[in-house]
């Protein structure tokens, strides 16, 4: 239990509520958010609700206070679990990471940030000159990355539109040496299609700053107005350019990389102007004055750039024929184009930080064991009116951590018994594998019938998959479709196929399924990409080399790459020590006075928060080293106050907890005192507040 805090703020542990329910839980959540107490924990994981507005706790003073501290000594924090974490780390040689997680503008980014900030304010007390290099690069990262992976949506003005996994090394005496960062899932959807009220990603509004500051091709800048795949607004766009240039220039871009980071984002703002005609049966281009521009963006041939826009060179047995575009398919190649450049490029910008940033020369003999803390910040749970695609990989996603956090949880709750030497108790819970299964067992998951769908001879259509689906999940309990349960209403509309997921029921339209999870770029775009003589850009699209003949790979799915990357994330994830705070979103128009009740219980429930506060009690409540417990409750037993004369704090407490007849309720582990029922511990601190 946090001291310092009074139950006027609410339970500082849900662990500590009297019963564990839903109503409980919710009103001590409320409480807590309207006495400003935005953390609470349950054990160690800590419950963050967004405040919206400026809380005055994030500062050298607060820091100081948490530095070196243990997790129950003050009111819960980020900054309590990140010195657990780094302390974890230090003390113990542990890899540890955080995971981070809550639904889009609950918080995470934010957290993450504070969380970076903690550890690089108590690191590095002899101010080296190298790891404040080290300090300020991986810090101006996060400001790069957002500039491009982050857009205003309806819910969050700056939502991240990817997932990110970030480590920090460091070195024996705890200070960082460098990092590496992952990277999952660009919606890079949004570069051509934005809904009502959206932005695309604030780097393209960034771009035209820089166009209009430099008159750098004055075309540009007279049609930025008119780009279909962007539109004008300002959340200080201007500010942003100049902050985000600097930060790349610190990391360690170079002018030319820089450059053509502008050229590719001003390329795609071009591509957005392109439309496509006909004359008899030949398709053109209507606005040629473009291609000329992109040529120029690109450092191509104008032939090349018309050619790779109009036609596609297909394989025919030996033969290798032009096939043109109709105008529809024109237009797919372009926004594909667009995306795929988009894309490449963000993952090129996060390759480039992870050259700049990992560790080098790294010298286990010199330097100790290199310790990590990772930090992930991605997607929690989505349910939209309409769910696609994305949605269905986010909550895979979710699926995945949740799992991991079920074993994790259990797995530690279990060795910490093991250690102390107290016998375990089986703890009963919902078990997620089975949807994980679902979705990704080979053969009979429902990627593996994405994927065949995908490679059918014949049509290739989304009907196909869903048929697909019908046939080979019919009997799964966590599937259902529109065919298997007609009279579903949650199945109308475009909703085709429902997955109960722990975190609820979503239903899933499956238009777009095929085309997105193909993701199929024509291989005369990767040729006109590489044949660029612009070094920089040509870098980037390495297979634009191969020949339509020589390509003979098909390349991996969306799906199946999405899979490979969840799967590396979670055995990385499973091999470090965690530590997990859960955002939680108050209300959806960003005020930091409205606790909606609703929209809080959903959230509570689909984190799994109330099963977490069930496998936490199902053990010990609280836990505490025999000195520390001491120190906090010596003086309401005549046999420990002011000091004991026991052999051991072991027989101090025991004699004490006896005195005060809880001696059934506890268990004495080899260095901690392990109390079952919160009950238990609220007597032991009412009879600490009368005797203090
Ligand atoms: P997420 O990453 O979960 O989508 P963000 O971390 O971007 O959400 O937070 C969304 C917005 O909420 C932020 O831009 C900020 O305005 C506000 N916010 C989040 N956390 C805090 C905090 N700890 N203090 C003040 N405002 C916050
Ligand atoms: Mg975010």
């Amino acid at each position: 239990m946090a001291e310092h805090e009074s139950l006027e703020f609410g339970k500082a542990d849900f662990v500590l509520l009297d019963t564990v329910s839903m109503e409980e839980f919710m009103a001590n959540l409320k409480l807590r958010f309207e006495k400003g107490r935005i953390y609470s924990y349950i054990g160690e994981v800590v419950v963050s609700v967004n405040p919206y507005r400026a809380m005055n706790i994030y500062g050298r003073d607060t820091i100081e206070q948490y530095k070196g501290r243990e997790l129950y000594e003050r009111p819960p924090h980020l900054f309590a679990i990140a010195d657990a974490a780094y302390k974890a780390m230090k003390r113990r040689n542990k890899d540890t990471c955080i995971v981070i997680s809550g639904e889009s503008g609950a918080g995470k980014t934010e957290a993450s940030k504070y969380i970076m900030q903690y550890i690089a304010a108590i690191t590095n007390p002899n101010q080296r000159a190298e790891v404040e290099r080290v300090k300020n690069m991986l810090l101006k990262s996060n400001c790069v990355l957002e500039a491009f992976g982050n857009a205003k949506t309806n819910r969050n003005d700056n939502s991240s539109r990817f997932g990110k996994y970030m480590d920090i090394n460091f070195d024996f005496k705890g200070d960082p040496i460098g990092g590496h960062i992952n990277n999952y899932l660009l919606e890079k959807s949004r570069v051509i299609f934005q809904q009502e009220g959206e932005r695309s990603f604030h780097s393209f509004y960034q771009v035209n700053v820089y166009l209009h500051l430099c008159h750098f091709h004055s075309s540009i800048c007279l049609v930025v107005a008119l780009f279909p795949f962007s539109f004008q607004t300002s959340i200080n766009d201007n500010a942003d350019f100049k902050a985000v240039a600097d930060a790349m220039k610190v990391i360690g871009f170079t002018g030319d990389e820089i450059q053509t980071v502008y050229k590719i984002l001003a390329t795609i703002l071009h591509l957005g102007n392109l439309t496509f005609g006909v004359d008899g049966d030949v398709t053109l281009i209507e606005n040629t004055k473009q291609v000329s521009v992109i040529r120029d963006l690109l450092s191509t041939k104008e032939e090349n750039v018309e050619k790779a826009l109009l036609y596609r060179t297909v394989a025919t047995g030996r033969d290798v024929i032009e096939k043109q575009h109709t105008t529809q398919e024109a237009s797919y190649g372009r926004d594909a184009l667009a995306k795929a450049m988009y894309e490449r490029l963000f993952c090129w910008i996060v390759g480039r930080i992870n050259d700049i940033i990992e560790v080098k020369n790294y010298d286990a003999r010199i330097h100790g064991k290199n310790t990590v803390i990772g930090v992930l910040d991605i997607y929690g749970f989505e349910i939209f009116q309409n769910n696609s695609f994305e949605q269905f990989c986010i909550n895979y996603c979710n699926e995945k951590l949740q799992q991991l956090f079920i074993q994790l949880v259990l797995k530690q709750e279990q060795e910490e018994y093991q250690r102390e030497g107290i016998p375990w108790k089986h703890i009963d819970y919902f078990n997620n594998q089975i949807i994980v299964d679902l979705v990704e067992q080979q053969h009979k998951g429902i990627f593996s019938i994405l994927d065949e769908a995908c490679m059918n001879v014949g049509k290739v259509t989304d009907e196909v998959f869903l048929q697909g689906l019908d046939v080979k999940l019919a009997k799964h309990a966590h599937f259902s479709s529109r065919k298997l349960s007609p009279t579903d209403k949650s199945l109308e509309f475009d909703r085709d196929f429902r997955i109960r997921h722990y975190a609820g029921d979503v239903a899933y339209s499956v238009v777009g399924f095929i085309d997105k999870n193909k993701d199929t770029l024509f291989q005369d775009f990767k040729r006109l990409l590489y044949n660029s003589s612009n070094p920089v850009l040509k870098g980037m699209w390495p297979e634009g080399k191969l020949r339509i003949t020589e390509v003979t790979k098909r390349p991996l799915t969306a799906a199946t790459l999405f899979k490979n990357s969840m799967i590396l994330l979670v055995e990385n994830l499973a091999s470090k020590e965690p530590y997990y705070v859960r955002c939680i979103k108050p209300n959806d128009v960003k005020s930091p006075l409205l606790f909606e009740h609703e929209r809080c219980r959903h959230q509570v429930e689909y984190l799994g928060l109330l099963e977490n506060v069930r496998v936490r009690r199902a053990g010990f409540a609280y836990r505490q080293t025999y000195p520390r417990f001491l120190q906090r409750y010596k003086m309401i037993s005549e046999f420990t106050w002011p000091n004991h004369d026991l052999p051991s704090d072991k027989e101090a407490v025991k004699k004490l907890l006896q005195g005060c007849r809880f001696d059934h309720d506890v268990a004495y582990g080899k260095t901690k005192v392990f109390i079952r029922t919160p009950r238990t511990l609220f007597s032991l601190e009412e009879q600490r507040a009368e005797m203090v």
